[in-house]
């Protein structure tokens, strides 16, 4: 039987409704709305795009939203002086910096000097710990992580006492939502295992997996006969494997995988994410809700 599909597109949907609801209610009892600002140095027309669609988005759901951009010569003083300007502005709730940064710039010490109460991507270290300790310590979980907790939960699937298994252990993914599975609470509680490039014999973990969270960014790694019958499978991978001619705009876009056989695994698992149009729109929108819940922290009405 074909697995049920977990589509981030209108999950999407559904949060930013709730985001711009809860918006508009704020600014009437209130008088303000979330602000954030993106800072971008340089023109990489890849960060360009993002930077957009994240301000685009928060446009939609009713931010004050800033995109501040800068010359590719940017100091690093200059631009840490710029986030000592938006750490003091209370008119700003998130603020956050666009990498890859210019080779003049060092990246940590630059994510270091956000405040990590405007740190709506969830990377300073402040956060990490936060994350770490769970319950009532945790502000800003990172975004790709929180997309796949609230899509699994959306989903209606069991988390509680559920075997997960994480292929990945990087710092933006596999561990925070391998941390994000253990803790006590709602979508979590669960037994978690993370798998890597020095575990002896991943198939054997995979097929333990009621929740099989794959992300290593290799196309096709996971078999279909790794995939435990009624599974879900939540795919993060995004991995380039070609191109075609848009039939849309007629221009070359890429043609994308992710790192499970889907095709194979959707008869297989029970409820699984396609790539595209899975993980990769809830990273946004969770962006939009640690920037929401900034100004909910800031009015003291969490
Ligand atoms: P990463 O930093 O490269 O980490 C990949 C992890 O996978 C590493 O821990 C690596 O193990 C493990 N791994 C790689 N090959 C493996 C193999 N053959 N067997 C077992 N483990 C293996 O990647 P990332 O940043 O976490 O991203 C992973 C994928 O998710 C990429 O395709 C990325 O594009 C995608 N992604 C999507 C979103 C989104 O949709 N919004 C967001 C972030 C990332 P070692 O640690 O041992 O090297």
């Amino acid at each position: 039987m074909a697995a049920k599909l977990i589509k981030g597109t209108e999950i999407r949907e559904e949060i930013l409704e709730e985001i711009e609801a809860e918006v508009a209610k704020i600014k009437e009892k209130h008088g303000v709305v979330p602000g954030l600002v993106t800072i971008l140095v340089g023109e990489n027309p890849a960060s360009i795009s993002y930077v957009t669609l994240k301000i685009k988005t928060a446009h939609r759901v009713g931010f004050h939203e800033i995109q501040d951009s800068q010359p590719i010569d940017l100091s690093e003083e200059a631009l840490l002086a710029l986030i000592d300007k938006y750490n003091k502005d209370d008119a700003i709730h998130g603020i956050l910096v666009q990498l890859p940064l210019p080779k003049q710039i060092n990246e940590k010490k630059v994510l270091n000097a956000i405040d990590p109460d405007k740190d709506v991507d969830g990377f300073h270290p402040v956060n990490v710990g936060r994350l770490m300790i769970g319950g009532d310590e945790v502000k800003f979980p990172p975004c790709t992580p929180a997309g796949i907790q609230e899509m699994i939960v959306r989903a209606g699937v069991e988390t509680k006492g559920a075997e997960v298994v994480v292929v990945g252990r990087s710092n933006i993914v596999g561990k925070p939502i391998a941390n994000m599975m253990l803790q006590k609470g709602v979508g979590a509680n669960s037994t978690v295992t993370v798998v890597h490039t020095g575990t002896k014999d991943l198939a054997s973990h995979c097929r333990r997996a009621d929740i099989l969270i794959v992300a290593a960014g290799v196309p096709g790694l996971v078999k279909p006969e790794w995939i435990k019958p009624g599974a879900c499978v939540i795919d993060v991978g995004v991995n380039r494997i070609g191109e075609k001619i848009s039939e849309k705009t007629g221009k070359k876009i890429a043609i994308l995988s992710g790192d499970v056989d889907f095709d194979a695994a959707k008869e297989i698992a029970g409820s699984i994410t396609p790539v595209p149009g899975g993980v990769g729109p809830m990273t946004i929108t969770m962006l939009m809700k640690n920037t929401l819940k900034s100004l909910k922290f800031r009015l003291g009405i969490n």
